[in-house]
């Protein structure tokens, strides 16, 4: 993704009230920001937002969470949820800090955001306090050296298994085939099991069920991409 600095990336992110500014001060008590006691699901990396607001929008029972690392980014992501309506009433039982308390118009409920690098996940969840977590045509970092930096490697992996839910999953979805054979690698070593795989996405009518298709997967599907994808659990957690 090309990035450029956009300077009302600041003041906007600042004055919306879903994009959560300290964030580890809420870790472990993330649901008292949705203000209800419903699963939890983030998306890494989350770009523009298209994935994770329309999901948002057709599952009000479930809380999404999308990170990403630049606000530059980031800011497309929140004008696009503020032009869908985003900023929404909380239901009445929420006890939200005064600073995240929502404008009282209707509109997407269940989403906030948060700007930071992925790395420092555990500081900003507590362990099992995630229910699933998508990662979306992650950046390939092509070279050896920066294989640590790649969002499926192991050493993420491990990251997120301190903060999934027993019982939680992760789904991960790429056109990037190097860097899915190396993501389905990472997976023994790392101990993780995958329950779904699948080198055609499109062509499976089953694993299609329900498909949210991402910014980049609508543009890398039309150019006759093949999309791989997997769904993993952490090994020895089957419920
Ligand atoms: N998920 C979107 C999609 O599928 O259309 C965007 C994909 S884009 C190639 C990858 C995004 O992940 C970028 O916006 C990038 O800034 C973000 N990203 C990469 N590494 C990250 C990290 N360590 N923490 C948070 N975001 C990260």
């Amino acid at each position: 993704m090309r990035l450029r600095n956009i300077p009302r990336a600041g003041s906007v992110l600042d004055a919306c009230k879903e994009v959560v500014k300290d964030e580890t001060e809420y870790r472990g008590r993330w649901r008292e920001i949705f203000g209800n006691p419903r699963p939890i699901h983030i998306e890494i990396g989350m770009g523009k937002g298209q994935f994770l607001l329309t999901l948002a929008a057709k599952n009000p029972d479930i809380n999404y969470i999308g990170i990403e690392r630049y606000s530059s980014v980031l800011l497309r992501a929140v004008e696009r949820f503020q032009s869908e309506g985003g900023s929404a009433k909380i239901p009445a039982q929420g006890k939200l800090p005064d600073n995240h308390a929502p404008a009282d118009k209707p509109g997407i409920s269940n989403i906030r955001f948060i700007c930071m690098d992925a790395r420092n996940v555990p500081d900003v969840f507590a362990p099992g306090e995630i229910d699933r977590i998508y990662l979306n045509f992650s950046d390939p970092w092509p070279k050896d050296r920066h294989a640590k930096r790649r969002l499926p490697s192991r050493e993420f992996l491990e990251r997120y298994r301190r903060i999934l839910k027993e019982g939680g999953r992760l789904e991960f979805k790429t056109d990037n085939r190097e860097l899915f054979d190396f993501a389905v690698e990472e997976l023994a070593p790392a101990g993780w099991v995958a329950e779904e795989i699948t080198y055609d996405l499109h062509g499976d009518d089953r694993l299609m069920e329900g498909n949210v298709m991402t910014e980049y997967e609508e543009k890398f599907s039309a150019m006759g991409n093949s999309i791989c994808k997997y769904v993993i659990r952490p090994s020895g957690n089957r419920s």
